[in-house]
């Protein structure tokens, strides 16, 4: 089996992550906290054999991979000491704060010859693949417009450094319009050109950290994509579109970690539900990286996708800033 080690005791780790490693047949051999006695106690929780305070310890246990899930500004160190550790990396999004650490990441690992993956989750949702399929396959004709609904109630769990602290990424566009990044590129097999967007702080959010935000994107062949994320909306559903001339195709409740939701498609002859078979898309994502480190395909979403999909997060935050369309530009 693969041997993991889990860089940061986290929800992510704990909700689905650990049991998605074993699932796929790999082995959590150790987790590192930077508290010992919460580590401690979470290893323990999570029937995780060690625990350690010690990056470079957790690193030296004879580890394949790591999978990094810490706050998003450590994500470049741990990445970075894993490379040069010849340790594979799976990491959290967004990749880092800014783009030019991202690069340095994927660089770093290609550098070092590890494999890197982004755990961008929704790609390998089924019914995110099924809408994928539609339009690669031609079945709404020419793809001309895009929605993304991803607009939720961030858990009272989870209401610490995600709206409160600006040094360790915060706020709803770095968190989630970055999910929609990655996802739009993914079904749309486009690339993001530029973005307008306005930001809100709906009162969750601490000082100058926004909560929600609505854009639109340009994409390379000319779809426009529109996205509406937040933190706030305690009823609001989720969804992603995508319109085509001749048909339309509609994920509805799928922009979500959980294996469910439904897809519809549209066109001259009626609506009918596309067949979609629910898969754990966390398994699905680790399946893909233990694959890749044995020379079988790729990451699910490679550390590159991570850098584009931050590319596009970071200029939805430049455009509210600016109040002007501002270009997505990853520098790869
Ligand atoms: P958490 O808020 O659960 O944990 C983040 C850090 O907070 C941990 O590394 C931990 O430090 C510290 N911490 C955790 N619990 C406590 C506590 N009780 N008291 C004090 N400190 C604590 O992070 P998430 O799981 O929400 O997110 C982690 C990463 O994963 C982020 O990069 C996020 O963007 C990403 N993420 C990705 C998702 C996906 O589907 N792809 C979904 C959710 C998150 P230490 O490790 O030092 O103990």
């Amino acid at each position: 089996p693969v041997r993991w080690g889990i860089v940061g005791a986290t929800t992510i780790a704990r909700e689905w992550m650990i049991g998605a490693i074993r699932e796929a047949g790999g082995d959590v051999v150790s987790v590192m906290s930077s508290d010992a006695e919460r580590g401690r106690a979470y290893a323990a929780e999570n029937g995780i054999p060690d625990a350690t305070t010690d990056l470079s310890a957790l690193l030296g246990k004879d580890l394949d991979a790591v999978y990094i899930a810490t706050t998003n500004e450590k994500h470049k160190d741990q990445t970075l000491a894993a490379a040069k550790a010849g340790v594979h990396v799976l990491c959290e999004k967004p990749l880092a704060l800014t783009l030019a650490d991202a690069r340095e990441m994927v660089a770093a690992c290609r550098a070092a010859g590890v494999t890197m993956g982004t755990n961008h989750h929704l790609r390998n949702a089924s019914t995110i693949r099924a809408i994928r399929d539609a339009v690669a396959g031609g079945r709404i004709g020419k793809p001309l417009f895009a929605r993304v609904f991803h607009a939720v109630y961030l858990p009272v769990g989870l209401q610490g450094w995600r709206i409160k602290d600006a040094g360790a990424g915060s706020g709803v566009v770095m968190d989630i319009t970055v999910h929609d990044a990655d996802t739009l590129r993914f079904v749309l097999g486009e690339e993001p050109v530029s973005v307008t967007a306005f930001t809100q702080q709906g009162g969750m959010g601490g000082d100058g950290i926004e909560d929600g935000v609505m854009g639109v994107v340009r994409f390379g062949g000319g779809l426009l994509a529109q996205f509406h994320d937040a933190f706030t909306t305690k009823y609001a559903t989720t969804g992603l579109e995508v319109h085509g001339s001749d048909g339309s195709v509609i994920g509805i409740g799928c922009m979500t970690q959980k294996p469910t939701g439904d897809v519809l498609l549209r066109d001259a002859s009626g609506e009918r539900k596309l067949e979609v078979v629910p898969e754990n898309l966390y398994v699905r994502s680790v399946t893909a990286f233990q694959n890749a480190l044995r020379g079988e395909g790729r990451p699910a979403a490679t550390g590159e996708d991570g850098v584009r999909s931050m590319a596009l997060a970071l200029a939805a935050l430049e455009s509210a800033r600016t109040g002007r369309e501002a270009m997505v530009e990853p520098g790869l």
